[in-house]
């Protein structure tokens, strides 16, 4: 029986868990990953985060992940990848006077925890764009996993937020030439980053789609054709690697199956507390809603935590 159960790795989930297991409770963290760490590392491990509180000049995302991993692991937290939560139920109460813990089914097994905090982030896998449905060739990323693979390269990233932006920044310094497609008339993309961008050589083309992508007689990319969608005029880019960041599936049908209120935007519905609908689970980090950033994932598993750990242990200072 663990005091804590968190669902999910990544900033908020690793922050709650090195403060549960700081304060005694004994705190398993599932990870469905091969590695801890979240968006960080999974996204973007190579870039500098230059927003995060106490790092003026910035922190690689692996790094600062690495560094919460190390923090949780010090507390005394376990963390167990490779392990997928799927389900979050209650279990038959022995005892009238006591809360039945809660029992979480993964993928490999099950445990019972007195409290959960679902830590699971907002986004599920990457978006797929429709005209690559039936390639499969190497040539399509969706994270960058190994920069100097596009050394020399001609790249075209589709996307208009920070990940595209993001992503243009770091590749822009390997790649021979760098080519965003923004769909909008303009970027969502902070305007910091698209300026950086601009400066570094990338090309930024707006309102424009890709439409067809087209295959060398290898199978290997080529180019991509796209559409200007104020005229209509379409022209072909040539293409080595193509770079997809159009947002991520939200994690809503996970959250709906195991009886959470979900609002509209996909967010869970949780109180000032950081519970949720279902008694016992708390939530935190992006799962939560609309300001999605890892100080704000941080202190949320902060919030959630000391409210568990209330629960629990009942402290005469926190009553
Ligand atoms: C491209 C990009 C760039 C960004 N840049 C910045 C930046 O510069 N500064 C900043 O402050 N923020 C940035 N962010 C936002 C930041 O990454 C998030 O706000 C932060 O990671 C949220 O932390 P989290 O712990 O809530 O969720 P996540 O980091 O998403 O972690 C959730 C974890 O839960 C796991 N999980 C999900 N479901 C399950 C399940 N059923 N079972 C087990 N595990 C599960 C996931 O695998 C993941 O590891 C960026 C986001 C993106 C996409």
């Amino acid at each position: 029986m663990y005091d804590v159960l968190i669902v999910g790795a990544g900033p908020a989930g690793l922050t709650a868990a090195a403060n549960t297991a700081h304060r005694g409770l004994k705190s398993l963290v599932i990870e469905k990953q091969s590695f801890p760490g979240g968006l960080p590392t999974l996204v973007y491990p190579d870039k500098i985060i230059r927003d995060h509180p106490g790092f003026p000049v910035g922190i690689l995302g692996k790094e600062l992940s690495r560094m919460l991993v190390i923090q949780a692991q010090n507390a005394g937290a376990q963390i167990r990848c490779d392990e997928e939560v799927v389900r979050i139920e209650r279990s038959a109460s022995s005892r009238e006077d006591e809360t039945p813990p809660l029992v979480v089914k993964t993928s490999l097994g099950e445990y019972q925890a007195k409290r959960v905090i679902l830590c699971t982030g907002s986004y599920n896998v990457p978006k797929k764009l429709e005209i690559l449905k039936n390639y499969t060739g190497p040539n399509v990323h969706y994270r960058v996993e190994v920069p100097s693979r596009f050394k020399g390269k001609e790249v075209v990233i589709v996307g208009g937020g920070d990940h595209a932006f993001d992503t243009a920044i770091q590749l822009s310094e390997v790649a021979a030439k760098t080519t965003v497609l923004v769909r909008e008339a303009y970027a969502k993309a902070k305007e910091s980053s698209v300026k950086l961008a601009q400066q570094m050589g990338v090309k930024v083309l707006y309102h424009t789609s890709p439409v067809k992508i087209s295959k060398k007689a290898s199978g290997l990319l080529q180019g991509v054709q796209v559409v200007d969608l104020e005229t209509g005029k379409t022209e072909s880019i040539k293409a080595d690697e193509l770079f997809i960041a159009i947002g991520f599936e939200p994690i809503r049908r996970f959250l709906e199956n195991n009886g959470f209120i979900v609002r509209e935007d996909g967010s869970i519905r949780v109180d000032q507390n950081l519970q949720t609908n279902i008694e016992g689970v708390f939530a935190a980090g992006d799962v939560t809603g609309e300001i999605k950033l890892i100080a704000t994932a941080c202190a949320e598993g902060i919030i959630a935590a000391i409210h568990a750990f209330e629960e629990i242990k009942k402290p005469y200072w926190l009553r």
